[in-house]
This record gives structure tokens, sequence and C-alpha cells, in this order.
């Protein structure tokens, strides 16, 4: 069985996504993880982001896995764990490069699929129920007002050596946003069938028991 949910940056996706794998003892997939491990790599080998023949060549010589763990995912790229790595703001800001690249997203979709292929899964991303999963069992596409995206986001950042402010938060997902629904590679969208939720004013609690809900129908107790 595979759920698919999808949304902006800073919608609470994947916090959900990797809370509902857990109680419902299903795999996550997370690919915006795996974009941003080829894009991690890509930096520390000096490839050139913009050209789509090297990184398809990087790609085919890469092994991306994604590890679960008690709490959440480790996300290994030839067998080195680059979970936190793949957070860095360099990596976020280039991850652009990779994701619209048509020939990388047709290897990503292929490796997606084969993972989602070994058991029940809750994939997260851009294009689950658009693209990648179009026939799931349930699509979800979840979202919230900017600011509310970026006042997550922001505290997620809590570090004491960072030193990014609310409004470069804001900024920055703006132009991700911009980005991601404006690219021509399967943007993001909601597919027709997707279950909308605005999270804004909703407490995580309150959007996992609304997903488990709409769940019951497919899911045998
Ligand atoms: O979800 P996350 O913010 O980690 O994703 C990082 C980037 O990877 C997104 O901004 C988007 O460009 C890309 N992505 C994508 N398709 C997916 C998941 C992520 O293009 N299915």
């Amino acid at each position: 069985m595979i759920i698919a949910i999808d949304g902006p940056a800073g919608s609470g996706k994947s916090t959900i996504a990797r809370m509902l794998a857990k109680r419902l003892g299903f795999k996550y997939l997370d690919t915006g993880a795996m974009y941003r491990a080829l894009t991690w790599k890509a930096l520390q080998h000096g490839v050139d982001l913009k050209d789509a023949n090297a990184l398809c060549q990087l790609m085919d010589q890469t092994a991306i896995e994604l590890r679960s763990t008690g709490d959440g995912l480790q996300i290994c790229i030839d067998g080195a764990n680059v979970t936190e790595k793949i957070r860095l703001p360099s990596v976020t800001n280039n991850v652009h490069f990779i994701s619209n690249t048509p020939s990388v997203r047709q290897r990503m979709v292929k490796l997606q699929r084969t993972l989602a292929s070994e058991g029940n899964i809750i994939a997260e991303g851009r294009d689950m129920g658009t693209v990648v999963f179009p026939h799931a069992e349930k699509k979800f596409f979840l979202d919230a007002e900017i600011e509310e995206r970026a006042r997550r986001r922001h505290g997620e950042m809590n570090l004491p050596e960072n030193e990014i402010s609310y409004t470069d938060v804001i900024k920055d997902i703006e132009i991700r946003d911009k980005r991601d629904t404006t690219r021509d590679n399967s943007p993001l969208r909601k597919s027709e069938d997707a279950i909308y939720l605005n999270t804004t004013k909703m407490l995580v609690e309150e959007v996992i028991s609304r997903i488990l809900k709409e769940l019951e129908s497919v899911i045998k107790k």
C-alpha cells in the first residue's frame, strides 16, 4: 500500500509522514532527502550542477539508501551517513539544479518505485501523487500559510551559530516555492484526487488524527 503526501517546504509533511510511518508500521520514503543526498555528493565532487550528463553519471555511480532507525530515518550515500549534512544551507540552496534535471528525475523516480515495491510505504515529496505514485491508495496535500511555514522552519534551525533571521527564512521559502511550483519537470501541485489539508492552525496530533481517519477505509485493522 502506498500513501502519498505532497506539499511545500514547512507544510509539516516530513514530521507527519515520519510519525504516521512509525504509527502504522509503514516504511517512510523521504524523497526530498534523496534529491538532497545527490546534491551533497555533487557539491563534494565539484560536479557542474548545470551539466545534466555529469549529474546522471554521478547518479549512476551512487548508492542512495534510506535506513529506518528507531525514531526516524538515516540517509546514507555510498554507505556513509549524511543525514545531517544534507540539511546544510549549501545543499538547500542548490538542490533545485538536481531536481529540475529531467534525466536525474527519471532515475530518482525509478529508484523511488523500487524502494516502494518493498512493502507498505508513506511516500513524501512534491510529485508523489501526481507523477511517482499516481495509483497510491490515498493522497494528501499538506499546506500552510507562508508565515507559519517560515516560523516552523526558523524554529527547527535553533542552533547557536545560526544567524538566519525569520525574514530571511520567509524569503528562502518564497524562492523555493516559486522554483518548485513553476519548474517544467514535475512541478509541485496538488493531484486532483488528493485530500487538501491546511495545517496552519492545526497541531501535529490533529493532522495525524485527521489523516488516520481518512485512512480507515483503506487500512485493514
Ligand atoms: O522536502 P525537501 O525540502 O527536503 O526537498 C528538497 C528539494 O527537493 C525540494 O525543494 C524540491 O526541489 C526537491 N524535491 C523534488 N521532488 C520531490 C521531493 C523533493 O523535486 N519529490
